[in-house]
């Protein structure tokens, strides 16, 4: 099957579905059953620095004469294969675990790290929503706070430094983009950033049950983009080791398909007929992917641009 025969496909299907809207604000997936044969991958970046691919979202790793500290932990079931892979490079236990946002896939071994003593670092943001009982929005199904040793204790609003290791890790917030929690982690002194699932190796996941919007994820490109250069090495949330190049071209991409989104909003269309017109075409073969699905980011897109017109037109 051609990539265009499975972009048209999808389309029928949401459109035969008939509830875009629902598609577009559903919550991320559950997390998969995991296979028991999940094998940790173990990359190194720089000296003392890591990058762990397992299952959920890419662990970065920083190992040395103050100790090991991760940035992300997947999954629970994860956790004894992410202890087993740093004690290969630490001889002490993880020391701070700093979360990216607050997805599952990112946050779900936070219970039993923080309740082995590791600091947990992250937006106040986080704290707030995992640390309280939510509803979710789109199926109004309750979603229960987490348990006190998950959440973070230490929380900032737009920036915070962890100096380890001889290096400055800058964490940087990014408003309303992939969530409303979002930060990236910069290893200053080895060039290296985190950015959580601001990059992914496909279509962005744009969760605006969590106050996720497209427009703040192109922002949040721009300000990454601007502080890094040619040699930097930039861990994607999901996905291979990628470069400034490949993110440059990712954010290019969002603002091709933003612009075409908008201008369908201002003449009017519906959100059937803006995903009907497939703005994301030429680009599906190279993001995609297996799990495409234009409901989800395209129809976040077209309700956030379709807010913002209808602001501007009200002043
Ligand atoms: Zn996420």
């Amino acid at each position: 099957m051609t990539k265009t025969g499975t972009g048209t496909k999808l389309i029928a299907a949401l459109l035969a579905g008939g509830a875009p809207l629902a598609l577009a604000q559903q919550a991320p997936p559950a997390p998969m059953p995991a296979p028991p044969d999940t094998k940790i991958e173990t990359v190194n970046l720089a000296p003392g620095i890591y990058m762990l691919i397992g299952r959920g979202g890419n662990i970065g790793v920083t190992v040395g004469r103050d100790g090991a500290a991760i940035i992300d932990d997947q999954f629970a079931d994860m956790v004894p294969k992410i202890r087993a892979a740093v004690a290969l490079l630490s001889e002490t236990p993880v020391k701070f675990v700093i979360n990216t946002h607050l997805h599952g896939d990112h946050t779900g071994g936070n219970d039993a790290f923080g309740a082995a003593g590791a600091v947990i670092i992250a937006h106040d943001n986080v704290r707030k929503r995992l640390g309280s009982d939510q509803v979710n929005p789109s199926t109004q199904q309750p979603i229960k706070a987490r348990a006190r040793e998950a959440l973070p204790v230490v929380t900032f609003a737009d920036s915070a430094s962890l100096h380890f290791n001889d290096d400055t890790l800058e964490f940087t917030h990014l408003p309303n983009a992939h969530t409303e929690t979002d930060i990236v982690v910069r290893f200053r002194r080895a060039n290296i950033v985190h950015m959580g699932d601001l990059f992914t190796g496909g279509f962005p996941f744009i969760d605006g049950n969590t106050g996720g919007t497209l427009d703040g994820y192109i922002l949040a490109h721009e300000k990454v983009l601007a502080t890094i250069d040619d040699d930097t090495k930039v861990i994607r949330g999901h996905g291979p080791l990628g470069n400034k190049a490949e993110l440059q071209a990712y954010h290019d991409m969002l603002v091709v398909v933003r612009d075409r989104i908008a201008k369908l909003v201002k003449s009017r269309k519906t959100q059937e007929e803006v995903l009907a017109a497939r703005p994301t075409k030429e680009f599906e073969e190279k993001y995609g992917g297996a799990n495409f699905n234009a409901g989800q980011w395209i129809g976040r897109a077209y309700v956030d641009q379709k807010r913002a017109l209808e602001m501007r037109r009200r002043k």
